[in-house]
């Protein structure tokens, strides 16, 4: 299931080479209009384009640089060069309709936890049911992040989204206010589990997302079926796994675990 997933931190854990973006996936952005509400329309590309992408030439034109300028203070260019557990997260659904439609997500997240030897990874898909907003499905995948992250008893975590107006407001000192009520019980509970001096979220760019846009991807396309949730792990010093136990304590309104492995 996730052999297609070329992850920026594969490469650039090994060589910090600054074009390692190049084997990101490229995403069809032609026909997205770029004055859409920043982050809102990021995974409606994720839903379009799902399959048979090719890895693409695009580069990363600032790359030499781990932080962006004031303008966009959360971003980080080089997630890899970040000290603590990584934790990146991202949600597929379809686009926002005036309507707002109740519709279904899937929820991806990628866990690298450098906080032990060797570093372990972890990739967790679920399943999110009655979103109203893309918003909401990414703010659900950061909440999903946060239980995780506690569940697993990992500190120093950074969260990583490529939502920049969550990450805005969540980095925001007033918090109680967020940009769609609806997403309020998710951006708390992100709130809640996050709220460590420890912890950081920042920004990064899609094209350093495709290992959770990728879950994110496969778990909408599961939605359907009826899955139970399987956890798996191939570390051998893993002799007693403890991922599936933390995980089947973690519990998120209108979300579902449907798939982890470790390794
Ligand atoms: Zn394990």
């Amino acid at each position: 299931m996730l052999t297609n997933l070329n992850t920026p931190d594969s490469y650039t854990s090994n060589s910090h080479n600054h074009h390692d973006s190049n084997n990101a996936t490229q995403h069809n952005t032609v026909h997205i209009n770029p004055t859409v509400v920043q982050g809102t329309h990021l995974s409606v590309i994720q839903v379009h384009t799902q399959q048979g992408q090719n890895p693409g030439t695009r580069t990363t034109r600032d790359s030499s640089t781990t932080r962006s300028n004031n303008r966009d203070p959360y971003l980080v260019r080089q997630p890899a060069s970040l000290t603590g557990v990584r934790c990146y997260t991202d949600a597929s659904t379809f686009s926002d309709l005036p309507s707002n439609l109740s519709r279904n997500a899937g929820i991806g997240i990628f866990i690298v936890n450098n906080q032990v030897h060797p570093v372990q990874t972890i990739y967790i898909k679920a399943a999110m049911k009655g979103t109203s907003s893309v918003l909401m499905a990414e703010a659900a995948a950061l909440a999903l992040a946060a239980t995780v992250t506690k569940h697993l008893d990992l500190h120093q975590a950074s969260f990583l989204s490529d939502n920049q107006q969550l990450v805005n407001f969540l980095n925001n000192p007033n918090r109680d206010d967020p940009p769609d009520w609806r997403i309020k019980y998710y951006t708390q509970t992100f709130i809640n589990l996050s709220n460590v001096a420890t912890h950081r979220i920042h920004r990064i760019k899609r094209d350093q997302n495709c290992t959770a846009n990728s879950l994110a991807r496969q778990s909408f396309t599961q939605l359907h079926s009826s899955t139970v949730f399987t956890c798996t792990c191939s570390y051998a010093a893993h002799v007693q796994c403890s991922l599936r136990e933390a995980l089947l304590s973690v519990t998120l309104h209108s979300v579902t675990l449907l798939t982890a492995s470790c390794c």
